[in-house]
């Protein structure tokens, strides 16, 4: 579906998955607000790369999600720019590895608060809009760790398995109104989120760097090839579009096949 005309907001979009899904829906055409935790002077380059590749309108709003007031001002800023929110990314998102015991809880709040208090704050700043036009695409960034565990990310996991609870729950509150609610469930895709893990991967299990690639996180996956942020930009896309319409509270595992076992 061409997207010229939509307008797309991605949370956590300044690197990895979130630039990625940027870029994408960029080059289908949708007007992009980017978010992160960078200055905008950092983000400049990446707004006018991607504005001039894909002849779009591009804007960075620096924004901290787990300040509230920063979440309202942000969606302001996007309505006030492009008048409106018809595409909602909630990806921004962060990791920590530990054993419960020793677990930082200042870390266990920022993860639950990223993967389930975030989006809570976001969809319901959008939704009266949607409902209003009687459109809009609501895609939340969980994770295979959404449908499945694995030790030492107690958080992470718990505030993916409550982020499927929402999208399902929402997309049920939706449903009549052209709204659609979905979540996307990548496994191991080569990001600096899963990078910066592995050093505390290597403490947490004892083992080297390669163990932790090979037998930890790829092995979970069926086909030892990490999912790559473009496939996660095309599944974005089609959910977005028009043809997605009947895809409503569902988990979209895009994981190699970790799932399926
Ligand atoms: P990343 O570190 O490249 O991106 C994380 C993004 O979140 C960055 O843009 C960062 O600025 C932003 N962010 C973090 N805290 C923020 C805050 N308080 N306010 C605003 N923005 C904040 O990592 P990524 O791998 O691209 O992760 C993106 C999403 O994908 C996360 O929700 C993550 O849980 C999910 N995910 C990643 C993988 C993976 O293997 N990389 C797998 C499944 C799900």
């Amino acid at each position: 579906m061409d997207f010229r005309g939509f307008v797309a907001l991605i949370t956590g979009s300044t690197s990895g998955i979130g630039l990625g899904i940027a870029r994408g829906l960029a080059a289908k055409g949708a007007s992009v607000m980017l978010n992160g935790l960078e200055s905008s002077e950092k983000m400049s380059c990446i707004r006018t790369e991607l504005a001039q590749e894909y002849n779009v309108e591009v804007m960075y709003v620096q924004a901290d999600m787990l300040k509230p007031t920063d979440i309202l001002s942000m969606i302001k800023c996007c309505e006030n720019v492009f008048g409106h929110v018809d595409i909602l990314v909630n990806n921004a998102g962060m990791q920590y590895v530990a054993p419960v015991e020793t677990f930082p809880p200042d870390k266990w709040d920022a993860i639950i608060s990223l993967g389930t208090t975030v989006p809570f704050h976001t969809i319901r700043a959008v939704l009266p809009g949607m409902r209003k036009r009687k459109w809009g695409r609501i895609i939340n960034t969980a994770s295979a760790h959404a449908l499945v565990a694995s030790p030492f990310k107690s958080a992470y996991v718990a505030s993916k398995h409550a982020l499927a609870g929402l999208t399902k729950s929402i997309a049920l509150e939706t449903a009549r109104d052209g709204v659609t609610v979905n979540a996307i469930a990548p496994g191991y895709v080569w990001t600096s989120l899963v990078e910066t893990q592995i050093p505390e991967t290597m403490k947490a299990r004892n083992l080297t760097e390669e163990e932790v690639k090979n037998d930890v996180l790829l092995a979970a996956q069926p086909t030892k090839q990490f999912v790559t942020v473009e496939q996660i930009a095309a599944l974005v896309c089609f959910l977005a579009s028009k043809d997605a319409a009947s895809i409503t509270g569902a988990i979209l595992p895009i994981d190699g096949g970790w799932t399926a076992q």
